[in-house]
Parts: structure tokens; C-alpha cells; sequence
């Protein structure tokens, strides 16, 4: 569970979660001591440290950003690597530019539309489709890395390369990350046999504490030392990703390899109460939907209402549903089919989205707009998309600002954890399942057409005020990444939090209406209303997302950063500012009790504490009750009665009062109502 909050520099301090006090600055920590020679903000701290040392070095962003990424390949190996792409954000100080190389995956020539589809018409299941070869991209990390190094860096691959060498050869300490990782995708693992071998020697996974060697990867980074790119692109390596492709299913050929290319492009920008909110474009959802979200949430006064309350929530909530139906309908690969990136911001247009969001009900037929309407391209001549939900992913977001005031904000992925579950024999590297950011039902702009890239929701931003750079932010969780990257802007600018407090802050999911997952923390009287009002708040909370940033005082010239705590976050600046975050200790709430409430079929999170049985009659605190059927208290203010000197309602009757049916199912110990 997350959401604890850890704060500390060379002193280690852990406390829960409280409502924060303002920070001074937005972002900045108060009492901390920044960084002036570059700093990075990495969820691993063996990367962190490779990424770190190359700044020290005399390195820029770029060429820190690079090696950080190769290490990540040997010390996060089922998150990102050479098998499967990114995109990475570059500020450059000198040309005062924002700029981003584009390594997305690409399908190959002979991936079809229908390349997803069972006989019957319907989409082959998730846990089926990704895991063969036809879910594997033409890979662009290695090529995205180089490129980048070429045009903004100070050094090359092999001088970059050598500390993922040293990484895989010496082996990693396996931290409880990748030890949960190993544990929860070992069937997958075992699939395709190569990778198991590696993370679960003869079927044990390794387990924390343990070293993870990796000499086959070791062997490849020092081919690509040795020989460049071209070894994986056009040479061994990639002879034998072909080979293991095509042995799993997929069309991938060395002419695929060959062919990709990696693309420099403009990010697109909006403006947010005065900051301007420069962010990831086409291919990518990530960064239309969140500027969406931003822009229709700058209509409310979220301070005033407050981080956490149900009014901000609510509005937050339904702008996310407003916001997801047009990423649905419009965003895909621009290359292929015209994306209306001016239209989906047009202040005219939020303000006609933002009117369809009411204080205080549920927007139940939320539907895609017509930013068309607002926007100079043309409209392709396709369907609206077909969007099938897959589980939530994870991959890597990391932050990089080194000595001149360059930033590096790159999100980079396999897609799944693991990807594919398919490791190139010999070669010791993951391959992708981005092909399933495709939709599996062709029509739409985003179905599966070859040379194209599968649209993404990755979003790594860079927020600038008064032109200068002032927050490098992104984070993993596929769909879920929007949300958690526009929260963590929301609560810097609008909540004034430190960038630490900003990120453990509980977030919230709801992509369309009416279900909501949610992260520990949040207050129980505030879901209750929520859920009151129509929302659908999952009955236990889960970790959402993984934000790396980082935040730049432009009065002091001090770099900070801020790690998620659901990883090994790690920030290390190179002369201040050092911690890790550590593992949250599990809370375990006893919720069920003498009974479970269930409303219109969602479990209340009631506490076990918050319920009583008396006598065959099932009771529940009086003001939590009517908080969570919206009932009002002076009209049951007789039907209390004190139980432990507290006031406890029962439940039937004023259920029955407020228009619900009641049943109990005894079996379950259930009671179920419904309106
Ligand atoms: N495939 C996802 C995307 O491009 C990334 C997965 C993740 O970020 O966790 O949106």
C-alpha cells in the first residue's frame, strides 16, 4: 500500500500521510537543501546512482538520461529496456527548447488489422495476445538513446553503455520490487522458458536480498559497445530477436529492424493558471488528455475547495471522464490519421466540455465532443475507436537537470511487465507487448495498421513559468498515467504542495463512469459521499501509477526532486539532496466485521470498528451511515441509539426510509440494497 509519506535528507523521517502544509514555492521543500550541479530522480537507485555519477562527471541531462536508461535495461529488466521504446523530453537550456525524441514501438509490415481477432470476431483475451510475438513492436530504445546522445549529449553510447555493462556482468541487488515482480508474473515468465531462467532459476523466483547476474545482457550491451547500434539493427542481436519473434507467433522480419526510425518532435503546449505546460503529443494521449483535464479543472477554485475534498474530487472525477471520451474517440498515431491537437484545448471548446459537468451529480452519458469543430486539420474519415480495457500497466518515468538547467523527462516501457514474457535466447533482454496499445477491434484511428505506432498514454511534461523550466514530471500505469501526471501538477500548483508531498499524495482513477479506483489514504467520510452521490469507489484501495520529477527554484537556482514510494524511488543530487523512499508498511484495515453493507451492488468500505450486530440487527454508525446513503441526520435523529457511548443507526430501517430495498443474506453475512 502507499502513502506514506517519507521526507528525508541525511535524517530519515516516516510519517502517514497528513494534508500538507503549502510549500512557499510551489514544489520546493521547505528546510531541504537543493542541488546546483544536477540531480536525478530515478525508481531505482542503482540506475539513480549510474545516472548521477555521469553528472558529477561533467555529463548533461542527456548524456545522464542516457546511461540512466541502459541501466534501468539490467536493474528494472521487465520494465524498459532495448527491447521496447519511449519518449524522451528534452529541455535545452541554450536554445531555451523543449523538443522529444519518439522511440515508440512500431508494428511491422505484415501486422494486420484484424491480427487480434478470434475466428468468432471477438478480441483474442489480454493474457492470450500479449504474450506471443505478434504483440512485439519493431523496438526503438537503443536507436531513441543514440540519437538523442548524437544530437544533445557531450558523449557517446560506449561511454554511456559501460555502467549497464558492469551492472549485468556484477550483477543487481534484487530489491522487493523485482522480487514481487518476478513472484506475480512467474506463469508468464515460464511460457516462453528463456526469461525464467534468468528470474526464476529451476522455477525458484529470486527473491530480495538476492544478487540478479545477467551475462547474456552483459554480452549484448558490450556487442553494442563494441559495435554500435548497427549489431542490434542490423546484426546478430537482431538476428536472433527475429527468430524468437517469428518462433512466437510474429511477422517481425530484419528489414522491419532495418527500417525503423526514430522522430524528433515538437511536444505540445498549453497553459495552465500562468505556467505553461509543455507535454508529450502524438503518438502519445498522454499529453492532450491531461492538458484537457488541467484546463477543465482551472474552472474551479480547487484550492478553496481543498486537496482531497468531495467537491474537488468530484470535479476532478468527471473532467477525467470528459477527457478519457475524447482520447478514446481522437488520439492515435498522428503520422497515420489527423489529430485535432488544437481543437481538444480551444478554450472555447473546455468551456463547452467543462458546462457538461454539474456540481453535484453524476454525469452518467459522458460522450466524446466534437473538437473538430475548433480545429483548422481535417477530420480523418474513420470511425471513433473501439477501445477494449486492459489491465493496468507499469513502466518507468525518470527525471534528469543537470549543471546548465537542462531537463531530461523520458517515460520508457516495454508495455507489460515483463512485456511479452519473450527474452531473445542468448541475448538476455526483454521483448515489448506494445502492439496491445492497438486496438484488438480494427476501425478506428487507433486499429493496427503497419509502419504505424500504437497510440500510448505516456506523458512526460515539462511545466514552464515565465518561459523558464520549472517542473519535470511523468509517470508509468498505461491509462493511468494521465491522471496521475495531472494530479501531481494539481497538487503543486493549485494545492501548493512540496514536490515529495505532491507525489505520495493519495490519487484517484475513474477513466469513464462510474467506477473509481483510488489510493490508501483518501478520507472515508469523502468516499462515503462520493459513493452518495453516484461514483463507484472500488472497495480497497491500489497503487496508482509511479511519478518521478523534478522541481527547479528560479529564485535560487536549487534543484529538488521527488520520488514514488511504490518503488525504490531514489533522488541523488550531486552536491545535496539524497534519499530513497522505502517500502510502506502494509495497513491492514480490518473491514468486514460482524457484516458486509452492500449498495447497489458495491461493498460500503464500512470499518469493522463503524458496525455492530445486536440482537439480529444490523446497525452502523450513525453519521457514517447517513454520510454514505445521504440521508439526513435530524430526520433519524430518534432511531440512534448508543452503543459504547457512540450513536450507531440501524441500517434496514432507515434504509427502508430513504426508498432502498433490503435483503440479507445470511450465507454471506451480507446486506445487500438497492434504489
Ligand atoms: N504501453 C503503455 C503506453 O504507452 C505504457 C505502459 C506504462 O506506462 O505503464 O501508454
Amino acid at each position: 500500500m502507499k502513502k506514506v509519506r517519507l521526507f528525508a535528507l541525511s535524517l530519515l523521517t516516516v510519517a502517514t500521510f497528513a494534508f500538507p502544509a503549502q510549500a512557499k514555492v510551489p514544489g520546493v521543500p521547505v528546510g531541504v537543501d537543493g542541488a546546483t550541479k544536477g540531480i536525478v530522480a530515478v525508481s531505482h537507485p542503482a540506475a539513480a546512482q549510474v545516472g548521477m555519477d555521469i553528472l558529477a562527471k561533467g555529463g548533461n541531462a542527456v548524456d545522464a538520461a542516457a546511461a540512466i536508461q541502459l541501466a534501468l535495461n539490467v536493474a528494472e529488466p521487465y520494465m524498459s529496456g532495448m527491447g521496447g521504446g519511449g519518449f524522451m523530453m528534452i529541455y535545452l537550456k541554450d536554445q531555451n527548447k523543449v523538443t522529444v525524441f519518439d522511440s515508440r514501438e512500431v508494428a511491422p509490415a505484415g501486422a494486420k488489422p484484424n491480427m487480434f481477432l478470434q475466428e468468432d470476431g471477438k478480441p483474442i483475451p489480454f493474457d492470450e495476445r500479449h504474450t506471443t510475438g505478434q504483440a512485439v513492436g519493431i523496438p526503438g530504445t537503443l536507436l531513441g538513446v543514440e540519437k538523442a546522445l548524437k544530437s544533445y549529449g557531450t558523449m557517446k553510447l560506449p561511454d554511456v553503455i559501460e555502467p549497464a555493462i558492469d551492472l549485468a556482468a556484477k550483477g543487481v541487488r534484487v530489491n522487493w520490487v523485482t522480487a514481487d515482480n518476478i513472484k506475480n508474473s512467474l506463469d508468464k515468465l515460464q511460457k516462453h522458458e528463456t526469461a525464467a531462467k534468468v528470474f526464476a532459476p529451476d522455477g525458484v523466483p529470486l527473491k530480495e536480498g538476492d544478487v540478479l547476474v545477467q551475462p547474456d545482457l552483459a554480452k549484448t550491451l558490450q556487442l553494442v559497445h563494441d559495435k554500435g547500434t548497427n549489431a542490434f539493427y542490423n546484426g546478430e542481436i537482431g538476428q536472433a530477436l527475429v527468430q524468437e519473434v517469428q518462433r512466437t507467433g510474429g511477422s517481425l522480419t530484419l528489414q522491419d529492424l532495418k527500417a525503423y526510425t526514430v522522430k524528433e518532435r515538437e511536444p505540445v503546449r498549453g497553459t495552465f493558471r500562468g505556467y505553461e505546460v509543455v507535454t508529450m503529443g502524438p503518438p502519445s494521449s498522454g499529453g492532450l488528455t491531461m492538458l484537457q483535464i488541467l484546463k477543465l479543472m482551472e474552472g474551479y477554485d480547487n484550492q478553496k475547495d481543498g486537496f482531497g475534498s468531495v467537491a474537488y474530487l468530484h470535479h476532478l472525477i468527471e473532467a477525467n471522464h470528459l477527457a478519457y471520451a475524447d482520447r478514446a474517440a481522437y488520439m492515435a498515431d498522428e503520422d497515420v490519421y489527423p489529430v485535432p491537437k488544437q481543437g481538444l484545448i480551444n478554450e472555447e471548446y473546455i468551456k463547452e466540455r467543462r458546462a457538461l459537468i454539474s456540481d453535484d451529480t453524476v454525469n452518467t452519458k459522458v460522450q466524446a465532443g466534437d473538437p473538430w469543430k475548433y480545429d483548422p486539420g481535417k477530420k480523418p474519415v474513420v470511425a471513433m475507436n473501439f477501445s477494449d480495457p486492459s489491465p493496468v500497466k507499469q513502466t518507468t518515468h525518470f527525471s534528469v537537470m543537470d549543471q546548465w538547467g537542462n531537463l531530461v523527462s523520458y517515460t520508457t516501457t516495454i508495455e507489460d511487465v515483463f512485456g511479452s514474457g519473450i527474452m531473445v535466447p542468448g541475448y538476455g533482454f526483454m521483448l515489448n507487448n506494445e502492439l496491445t496499445d492497438f486496438d484488438a477491434v480494427p476501425g478506428g484511428v487507433n486499429q493496427v495498421e503497419p509502419g504505424k505506432r500504437p497510440r500510448s498514454s505516456m506523458t512526460p511534461t515539462i511545466v514552464l513559468k515565465d518561459g523558464k523550466p520549472f517542473l519535470a514530471v511523468g509517470s508509468p500505469g498505461g491509462s493511468t498515467i494521465i491522471a496521475s501526471v495531472s494530479q501531481t501538477i494539481l497538487n503543486v500548483i493549485d494545492h501548493g504542495m512540496e514536490i515529495q508531498d505532491a507525489i505520495v499524495a493519495p490519487r484517484i482513477f475513474s477513466s469513464a463512469y462510474p467506477a473509481v479506483t483510488w489510493e490508501a489514504g483518501l478520507d472515508q467520510d469523502v468516499i462515503l459521499q462520493l459513493l452518495a452521490i453516484g461514483h463507484s469507489f472500488a472497495e480497497k484501495p491500489t497503487n496508482i501509477g509511479n511519478v518521478q520529477a523534478i522541481v527547479y527554484d528560479l529564485e535560487t537556482g536549487k534543484m529538488y526532486g521527488g520520488a514514488d514510494n511504490t518503488r525504490q524511488g531514489t533522488v541523488l543530487g550531486v552536491d545535496a539532496v539524497a534519499y530513497t523512499t522505502v517500502q510502506p508498511e502494509a495497513q491492514q484495515e480490518e473491514l468486514t466485521g460482524p457484516f458486509v453493507l452492500e449498495v447497489n451492488g458495491l461493498v460500503y468500505p464500512y470499518k469493522a470498528d463503524q458496525k455492530r450486530m445486536v440482537n439480529g440487527t444490523a446497525y452502523i454508525q450513525a453519521e457514517k451511515l447517513l454520510l454514505g446513503l445521504n440521508g439526513d441526520f435530524a430526520t433519524f435523529r430518534e432511531k440512534a441509539v448508543a452503543i459504547d457511548g457512540i450513536g450507531f443507526l440501524p441500517v434496514k430501517k432507515v434504509a427502508e426510509a430513504l426508498g432502498y430495498t433490503v435483503e440479507w443474506n445470511a450465507t454471506e453475512r451480507t446486506l445487500h440494497l438497492q434504489k
